[in-house]
């Protein structure tokens, strides 16, 4: 028999939400213990994930109450702009472009674009100097049981804890979802996202450039300096024989379908590749249990949705929590899920949807969607609003 230890809450999973929860709950008050299956992030493991995230205004002020915003931001990048293009004619060619600027909606940048695996080590670190946090790695969740006043969760060091409250934040095969029973529903595209590094010739002055060509978009998100995250989705059999590309053709590749908004693609960097899926709970709790992140809805990365959600997810269920001595009482579960389901639904849906039209082959769909486009960018309420919706509001 391992030691038990008694906390407030545990919040299972590592990823960047899981450690974002953490702080977030240990700023209001709440004894937190995070466990992650993997190796605790460090230089190495930063170096080793690829992916880049847009954290929006509102996840910012999230990280800020947790505690963890200014290491976070020491590595960010800015973003003063999104600039779709719509390049969905029979060549790349770029048909529409419309700039969507953060100073349209006030001062500062729309976000801050994040290396997923930096912001994993500011938060890792930001636990390590909090007297009520701690993040246990290299082990998992082997079992748990609910009772009335608390969950008893085991771990696979032989560890055990009591809790008031189990959150689910170990990605979208999430284990405590399917041993609670709680159902999902996932389907695929048939598409691959490719994630890169690439340093280019021109300066991207902090605009995230998405381009929409058929198959799928393709994303330069900025990062410090000249260079940029990307994030290129293509139906299986493109993206396959995209990956099969040596450095050089798959470079040229890249600089074909960039049209040249950053100029020359210098280098590119560490592809690495992923399924592009929806999977959405269908629910948010169970007695003393909570999931959020990708174990409650996991996107495609378009329109820097995913992890934006998942900071929404962090915020309702802390301030629900924090008015509260019990966090994991029936009515906190219930008003979680009450407050956050509708969103999750929605941005489920305008995800599919936006995902679909781009992909389409179907030469009307495709014109439909850049006509809307065009009027969107010459209706200057509309746009206002439709930054407002993407920002999460
Ligand atoms: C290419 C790409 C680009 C993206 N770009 C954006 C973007 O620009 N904006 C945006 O908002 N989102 C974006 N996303 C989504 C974003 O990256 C994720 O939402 C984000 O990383 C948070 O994931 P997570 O913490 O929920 O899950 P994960 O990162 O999957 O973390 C889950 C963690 O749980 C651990 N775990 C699993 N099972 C167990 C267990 N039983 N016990 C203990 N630990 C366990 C795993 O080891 C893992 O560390 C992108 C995604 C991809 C693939």
């Amino acid at each position: 028999m391992g030691e038990r230890f008694t906390v407030d809450v545990v919040v299972v999973g590592g990823g960047l939400a899981g450690l974002a929860m953490t702080t977030r709950l240990t700023a209001a008050g709440f004894s937190t213990v995070c466990v992650e299956a993997g190796p605790r992030p460090s230089a190495e493991t930063a170096e080793r994930d690829k992916r880049t995230t847009a954290v929006l205004m509102p996840g910012v002020e999230t990280l800020r109450k947790a505690g963890a915003w200014d290491a976070i931001a020491a590595d960010a990048q800015p973003m003063m702009g999104l600039r779709i293009l719509d390049c969905g004619g029979k060549t790349p060619d770029i048909r529409e472009d419309v700039l969507f600027e953060a100073a349209e909606l006030g001062d500062g940048p729309f976000g801050w674009n994040v290396e997923n695996g930096k912001g994993r080590l500011a938060l890792a670190d930001r636990i390590d100097a909090l007297d009520k946090a701690e993040l246990i790695c290299q082990a998992k969740i082997t079992h748990f049981m609910t009772r009335r006043d608390a969950i008893f969760v085991t771990l696979s060091n032989g560890a055990s804890l009591r809790a008031k409250l189990l959150i689910a934040a170990d990605g979208r095969n999430s284990f405590i979802r399917e041993t609670a029973n709680i159902g999902h529903r996932d389907w695929e595209f048939g598409q691959k996202i490719i994630a890169c590094r690439v340093s280019h010739s021109q300066a991207h002055d902090g605009i995230s450039t998405e381009m929409h060509h058929v198959g799928g978009p393709l994303t330069f998100a900025p990062l410090p300096g000249n260079s940029s995250g990307v994030v290129w989705m293509n139906p299986d059999a493109e993206a396959d024989r995209l990956i099969d590309l040596d450095d050089d053709a798959f470079r040229e590749e890249l600089q074909d379908h960039s049209q040249n908004v950053l100029g020359q693609i210098e280098t590119v960097q560490d592809r690495a590749v992923w399924t592009s899926a929806i999977c959405v709970a269908k629910g948010l709790t169970a007695p003393r249990i909570a999931l959020i992140a990708e174990a409650a809805h996991a996107f495609p990365p378009i329109g820097a949705q995913g992890f934006n959600t998942s900071l929404r997810d962090v915020e309702t269920l802390a301030g629900l929590a924090e008015q509260a001595d019990d966090p994991g009482s029936a009515d906190i579960l219930k008003r979680y899920a009450r407050q956050r389901m509708p969103d999750i639904l929605a941005r489920t849906v305008g995800v599919d949807l936006l995902n679909r039209s781009v992909l389409s082959s179907v030469g009307f769909v495709r014109d439909i969607r850049r006509a809307g486009l065009g009027v969107l960018g010459r209706t200057a309420p509309a746009k206002q609003f439709a930054m407002r919706i993407g920002m999460g509001g």
